[in-house]
Protein backbone atom coordinates (compact mmCIF):
# COMPACT_ATOMS: atom_id res chain seq x y z
CA UNK A 1 0.00 0.00 0.00
CA UNK A 2 1.13 3.67 -0.97
CA UNK A 3 0.84 6.53 1.44
CA UNK A 4 -1.82 7.83 -1.40
CA UNK A 5 -3.71 4.65 -1.04
CA UNK A 6 -3.90 4.87 2.95
CA UNK A 7 -4.83 8.29 3.12
CA UNK A 8 -8.48 8.07 2.29
CA UNK A 9 -9.12 4.83 3.81
CA UNK A 10 -10.86 4.09 6.78
CA UNK A 11 -8.16 4.00 9.66
CA UNK A 12 -10.28 1.72 11.71
CA UNK A 13 -11.60 -0.95 9.07
CA UNK A 14 -9.52 -0.37 6.25
CA UNK A 15 -12.12 0.15 3.77
CA UNK A 16 -12.23 2.64 1.20
CA UNK A 17 -15.83 4.91 1.53
CA UNK A 18 -16.97 6.89 -1.41
CA UNK A 19 -20.41 8.42 0.66
CA UNK A 20 -19.24 12.19 1.11
CA UNK A 21 -20.19 14.21 4.12
CA UNK A 22 -19.43 17.34 2.27
CA UNK A 23 -17.39 19.10 -0.39
CA UNK A 24 -17.00 22.25 1.36
CA UNK A 25 -15.57 22.81 5.23
CA UNK A 26 -14.60 25.49 7.06
CA UNK A 27 -13.19 28.76 5.63
CA UNK A 28 -14.25 28.20 2.06
CA UNK A 29 -12.09 25.22 1.40
CA UNK A 30 -12.82 22.56 -0.92
CA UNK A 31 -12.11 19.62 1.01
CA UNK A 32 -14.63 16.27 1.04
CA UNK A 33 -15.36 14.44 3.77
CA UNK A 34 -16.03 10.84 3.73
CA UNK A 35 -17.86 8.78 5.54
CA UNK A 36 -17.52 4.95 6.23
CA UNK A 37 -20.46 3.54 7.07
CA UNK A 38 -19.26 0.74 8.53
CA UNK A 39 -17.88 2.35 11.09
CA UNK A 40 -19.72 5.62 11.43
CA UNK A 41 -16.43 7.87 11.16
CA UNK A 42 -16.15 10.74 9.25
CA UNK A 43 -12.93 11.00 7.28
CA UNK A 44 -10.64 14.52 5.39
CA UNK A 45 -10.24 14.47 2.04
CA UNK A 46 -6.13 13.47 1.89
CA UNK A 47 -6.51 14.50 5.81
CA UNK A 48 -3.61 12.96 7.36
CA UNK A 49 -0.19 14.70 7.86
CA UNK A 50 3.31 12.78 7.78
CA UNK A 51 5.20 14.97 9.98
CA UNK A 52 2.29 16.14 12.33
CA UNK A 53 4.47 17.23 15.28
CA UNK A 54 6.20 19.73 12.59
CA UNK A 55 2.83 21.00 11.69
CA UNK A 56 1.33 21.37 14.64
CA UNK A 57 4.20 23.10 16.28
CA UNK A 58 4.37 26.03 13.95
CA UNK A 59 1.79 25.92 11.73
CA UNK A 60 -1.50 25.20 13.69
CA UNK A 61 -0.83 28.34 15.84
CA UNK A 62 -0.03 30.47 13.29
CA UNK A 63 -3.47 29.16 10.51
CA UNK A 64 -5.73 29.02 13.83
CA UNK A 65 -5.05 31.43 16.42
CA UNK A 66 -6.07 34.75 15.88
CA UNK A 67 -3.68 36.04 18.09
CA UNK A 68 -0.29 37.26 16.87
CA UNK A 69 1.32 36.97 19.79
CA UNK A 70 1.66 33.30 21.00
CA UNK A 71 2.47 33.86 24.86
CA UNK A 72 -0.70 36.43 24.95
CA UNK A 73 -2.73 33.69 23.46
CA UNK A 74 -1.43 31.17 25.97
CA UNK A 75 -2.74 32.96 29.14
CA UNK A 76 -5.78 34.02 27.47
CA UNK A 77 -6.53 30.01 26.51
CA UNK A 78 -5.94 29.30 29.75
CA UNK A 79 -8.16 31.95 31.37
CA UNK A 80 -10.75 31.12 29.22
CA UNK A 81 -11.07 27.18 29.72
CA UNK A 82 -10.10 27.30 32.81
CA UNK A 83 -13.95 27.11 34.27
CA UNK A 84 -15.23 25.15 31.98
CA UNK A 85 -13.23 21.76 33.14
CA UNK A 86 -16.38 20.89 35.40
CA UNK A 87 -17.98 17.33 33.10
CA UNK A 88 -14.17 16.05 32.27
CA UNK A 89 -13.45 16.22 36.15
CA UNK A 90 -16.68 15.03 37.46
CA UNK A 91 -16.37 12.15 34.99
CA UNK A 92 -12.62 11.01 36.38
CA UNK A 93 -13.04 12.34 40.10
CA UNK A 94 -13.94 8.40 40.66
CA UNK A 95 -10.58 7.33 39.63
CA UNK A 96 -8.33 10.13 40.99
CA UNK A 97 -6.87 10.01 44.41
CA UNK A 98 -3.72 11.19 46.38
CA UNK A 99 -1.75 8.17 44.97
CA UNK A 100 -2.53 8.51 41.37
CA UNK A 101 -0.43 10.09 38.70
CA UNK A 102 -2.29 11.76 35.81
CA UNK A 103 -0.56 12.64 32.30
CA UNK A 104 -2.62 14.65 29.79
CA UNK A 105 -1.55 14.42 26.43
CA UNK A 106 -2.28 17.27 24.27
CA UNK A 107 -2.60 19.32 27.84
CA UNK A 108 -2.52 22.89 25.91
CA UNK A 109 -2.07 25.77 28.56
CA UNK A 110 -2.74 23.59 31.44
CA UNK A 111 -6.39 24.24 32.64
CA UNK A 112 -7.44 20.78 32.85
CA UNK A 113 -4.37 19.92 34.63
CA UNK A 114 -4.49 22.96 36.67
CA UNK A 115 -7.39 21.30 38.85
CA UNK A 116 -7.03 17.60 38.72
CA UNK A 117 -3.29 18.43 40.16
CA UNK A 118 -5.67 19.48 43.83
CA UNK A 119 -7.19 16.17 43.39
CA UNK A 120 -4.36 13.54 42.08
CA UNK A 121 -1.19 12.85 43.35
CA UNK A 122 1.03 13.79 40.14
CA UNK A 123 0.06 15.25 37.16
CA UNK A 124 2.13 15.26 33.81
CA UNK A 125 1.45 17.32 30.58
CA UNK A 126 2.99 16.79 27.42
CA UNK A 127 1.71 18.75 24.46
CA UNK A 128 3.55 19.30 20.85
CA UNK A 129 3.39 23.33 21.37
CA UNK A 130 6.45 24.35 23.85
CA UNK A 131 4.93 27.41 24.56
CA UNK A 132 1.87 26.15 25.95
CA UNK A 133 3.19 22.89 27.71
CA UNK A 134 6.29 25.43 29.47
CA UNK A 135 3.00 28.07 30.16
CA UNK A 136 1.45 24.78 31.84
CA UNK A 137 4.11 24.08 33.53
CA UNK A 138 4.37 27.17 35.58
CA UNK A 139 0.81 28.06 36.17
CA UNK A 140 0.37 23.85 37.45
CA UNK A 141 3.61 23.58 39.52
CA UNK A 142 3.91 20.51 37.24
CA UNK A 143 6.51 18.97 34.68
CA UNK A 144 5.98 19.18 31.44
CA UNK A 145 6.81 18.28 28.11
CA UNK A 146 6.77 20.14 24.44
CA UNK A 147 7.30 17.56 22.38
CA UNK A 148 5.93 14.13 21.89
CA UNK A 149 4.96 11.48 24.44
CA UNK A 150 6.95 9.19 22.97
CA UNK A 151 10.51 11.19 23.09
CA UNK A 152 9.74 12.18 26.82
CA UNK A 153 11.33 10.27 29.69
CA UNK A 154 8.02 9.33 30.83
CA UNK A 155 8.17 5.50 32.08
CA UNK A 156 5.85 3.38 30.10
CA UNK A 157 3.23 1.84 32.12
CA UNK A 158 3.84 4.49 35.25
CA UNK A 159 0.24 6.07 34.89
CA UNK A 160 -3.43 5.58 36.93
CA UNK A 161 -5.01 8.07 34.00
CA UNK A 162 -4.00 8.89 30.86
CA UNK A 163 -5.99 11.39 29.29
CA UNK A 164 -5.87 13.45 25.81
CA UNK A 165 -9.17 16.27 25.02
CA UNK A 166 -10.01 17.43 21.66
CA UNK A 167 -6.80 15.48 20.65
CA UNK A 168 -7.55 12.26 18.61
CA UNK A 169 -9.35 13.99 15.94
CA UNK A 170 -6.21 15.45 15.08
CA UNK A 171 -4.13 13.06 14.94
CA UNK A 172 -2.24 10.87 11.90
CA UNK A 173 -3.37 7.48 13.25
CA UNK A 174 -5.94 7.19 16.09
CA UNK A 175 -6.00 3.51 16.77
CA UNK A 176 -1.64 3.86 16.97
CA UNK A 177 -2.31 6.85 19.29
CA UNK A 178 -4.81 5.61 21.40
CA UNK A 179 -2.40 2.51 21.88
CA UNK A 180 0.87 4.54 22.70
CA UNK A 181 -1.54 6.49 25.63
CA UNK A 182 -2.24 2.71 26.85
CA UNK A 183 1.46 1.80 27.07
CA UNK A 184 1.48 4.84 29.37
CA UNK A 185 -1.33 3.12 31.65
CA UNK A 186 -0.68 1.08 34.13
CA UNK A 187 -2.43 -2.77 33.67
CA UNK A 188 -6.25 -1.77 34.51
CA UNK A 189 -4.93 1.98 34.08
CA UNK A 190 -8.15 4.19 32.41
CA UNK A 191 -7.45 6.12 29.21
CA UNK A 192 -10.20 8.98 28.93
CA UNK A 193 -10.92 10.09 25.51
CA UNK A 194 -13.08 13.47 24.74
CA UNK A 195 -13.80 14.42 20.83
CA UNK A 196 -16.29 16.47 18.73
CA UNK A 197 -19.43 14.49 17.95
CA UNK A 198 -20.37 13.88 14.40
CA UNK A 199 -23.48 14.03 15.44
CA UNK A 200 -23.94 17.55 16.71
CA UNK A 201 -27.35 18.88 17.08
CA UNK A 202 -26.36 22.02 15.43
CA UNK A 203 -25.20 19.92 12.35
CA UNK A 204 -27.25 16.77 12.31
CA UNK A 205 -30.80 17.87 14.03
CA UNK A 206 -30.88 21.38 12.44
CA UNK A 207 -31.11 22.17 8.61
CA UNK A 208 -28.14 24.59 8.99
CA UNK A 209 -25.96 25.08 5.54
CA UNK A 210 -23.54 27.22 7.69
CA UNK A 211 -23.19 25.82 10.55
CA UNK A 212 -22.46 22.02 8.75
CA UNK A 213 -19.56 23.63 6.43
CA UNK A 214 -18.23 25.52 9.92
CA UNK A 215 -18.36 21.93 11.77
CA UNK A 216 -15.84 20.45 9.49
CA UNK A 217 -12.09 21.67 9.64
CA UNK A 218 -9.04 21.12 7.97
CA UNK A 219 -6.75 20.44 11.17
CA UNK A 220 -9.68 17.30 11.69
CA UNK A 221 -8.63 14.39 9.16
CA UNK A 222 -11.33 11.96 12.00
CA UNK A 223 -15.31 13.02 12.65
CA UNK A 224 -16.37 10.59 15.64
CA UNK A 225 -19.68 9.14 16.33
CA UNK A 226 -20.13 7.31 19.28
CA UNK A 227 -19.89 4.17 17.22
CA UNK A 228 -16.60 4.92 15.50
CA UNK A 229 -14.87 6.25 18.74
CA UNK A 230 -15.75 3.18 20.49
CA UNK A 231 -14.85 0.93 17.55
CA UNK A 232 -11.73 2.63 17.93
CA UNK A 233 -11.13 2.28 21.94
CA UNK A 234 -11.40 -1.48 21.44
CA UNK A 235 -9.52 -1.75 18.71
CA UNK A 236 -6.41 0.03 21.29
CA UNK A 237 -7.38 -2.25 24.19
CA UNK A 238 -10.00 -0.71 25.83
CA UNK A 239 -13.31 -1.14 26.66
CA UNK A 240 -15.57 1.57 29.13
CA UNK A 241 -18.19 4.08 29.09
CA UNK A 242 -19.57 6.62 26.63
CA UNK A 243 -20.75 10.20 27.41
CA UNK A 244 -22.38 12.56 25.57
CA UNK A 245 -21.33 16.24 27.14
CA UNK A 246 -23.03 19.69 25.47
CA UNK A 247 -20.30 22.19 25.64
CA UNK A 248 -22.25 25.39 24.45
CA UNK A 249 -25.33 26.56 26.16
CA UNK A 250 -28.77 26.76 24.26
CA UNK A 251 -28.81 30.19 23.84
CA UNK A 252 -25.58 30.04 21.11
CA UNK A 253 -27.66 26.70 19.99
CA UNK A 254 -30.91 28.89 19.57
CA UNK A 255 -28.63 32.13 17.82
CA UNK A 256 -27.36 29.24 15.20
CA UNK A 257 -30.94 28.21 14.40
CA UNK A 258 -32.30 31.85 13.87
CA UNK A 259 -29.24 33.12 11.68
CA UNK A 260 -27.12 30.41 10.78
CA UNK A 261 -24.23 32.01 11.95
CA UNK A 262 -21.44 32.58 14.76
CA UNK A 263 -22.77 34.10 18.07
CA UNK A 264 -20.56 36.44 19.40
CA UNK A 265 -19.33 35.95 23.06
CA UNK A 266 -16.79 33.24 21.91
CA UNK A 267 -16.05 30.44 25.27
CA UNK A 268 -18.81 32.75 27.63
CA UNK A 269 -21.16 30.59 26.27
CA UNK A 270 -19.73 27.42 27.34
CA UNK A 271 -21.30 29.04 31.09
CA UNK A 272 -24.95 28.93 31.93
CA UNK A 273 -26.69 31.08 29.67
CA UNK A 274 -27.05 34.95 31.12
CA UNK A 275 -30.07 37.08 30.23
CA UNK A 276 -29.01 41.44 30.15
CA UNK A 277 -31.11 42.33 33.03
CA UNK A 278 -32.02 46.15 33.98
CA UNK A 279 -30.88 46.70 37.23
CA UNK A 280 -33.79 48.36 37.99
CA UNK A 281 -36.24 45.40 37.29
CA UNK A 282 -37.68 43.67 40.30
CA UNK A 283 -36.17 41.27 41.52
CA UNK A 284 -38.68 38.25 41.71
CA UNK A 285 -38.87 39.02 37.68
CA UNK A 286 -35.21 38.80 37.15
CA UNK A 287 -35.05 35.75 39.58
CA UNK A 288 -37.53 34.12 37.73
CA UNK A 289 -36.58 34.62 33.96
CA UNK A 290 -33.15 33.76 34.83
CA UNK A 291 -34.13 30.64 36.67
CA UNK A 292 -36.64 29.51 33.75
CA UNK A 293 -33.65 30.01 30.80
CA UNK A 294 -31.50 28.40 32.98
CA UNK A 295 -33.84 25.25 33.75
CA UNK A 296 -34.28 25.34 29.84
CA UNK A 297 -30.56 24.89 29.57
CA UNK A 298 -30.39 21.90 31.90
CA UNK A 299 -33.32 20.01 29.80
CA UNK A 300 -31.96 21.35 26.55
CA UNK A 301 -28.29 19.26 27.38
CA UNK A 302 -30.36 16.41 28.61
CA UNK A 303 -32.62 16.19 25.64
CA UNK A 304 -29.05 16.83 23.60
CA UNK A 305 -27.41 13.53 25.21
CA UNK A 306 -30.46 11.25 25.36
CA UNK A 307 -30.71 11.60 21.80
CA UNK A 308 -26.34 11.46 21.37
CA UNK A 309 -26.91 14.76 19.70
CA UNK A 310 -24.39 16.70 21.86
CA UNK A 311 -21.00 18.46 21.19
CA UNK A 312 -18.58 16.24 22.14
CA UNK A 313 -18.08 12.34 23.17
CA UNK A 314 -16.11 11.10 26.25
CA UNK A 315 -15.02 7.54 26.39
CA UNK A 316 -13.83 6.27 29.84
CA UNK A 317 -11.50 3.13 28.50
CA UNK A 318 -10.46 0.29 30.66
CA UNK A 319 -7.05 -0.61 29.58
CA UNK A 320 -7.38 -4.56 28.99
CA UNK A 321 -4.02 -5.91 27.76
ZN1 LIG B 1 -14.51 1.87 8.58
Amino acid sequence: MTQKDIINNCPLCGSRPSAVLTREIRGGLSRRVYHCGKCDLGILENGTRAEAEKFYKKAYREQHSHKVNAGAATKELFDAYLPFQGDRLKLLRPYFGKSKTLIEVGCSSGMFLYHAKKEVGKVIGVDYDAGSAAYAAKVCGCKTYGTDITKTPIPKGSADIVCAFQTLEHVNDPVSFLKTLGAYAKPGGIVAIEVPNLYDALRSLYDLPNYHTFYFHDAHPWYFSGKSLTKAMKKAGFVGTLHYLQDYNVLNHLHWADVDAPKQGGVAQLAAPRLPLRAGASKASRTDVTNLLQKFDADYKRLLSKHRLTSNLFFVGKKTR
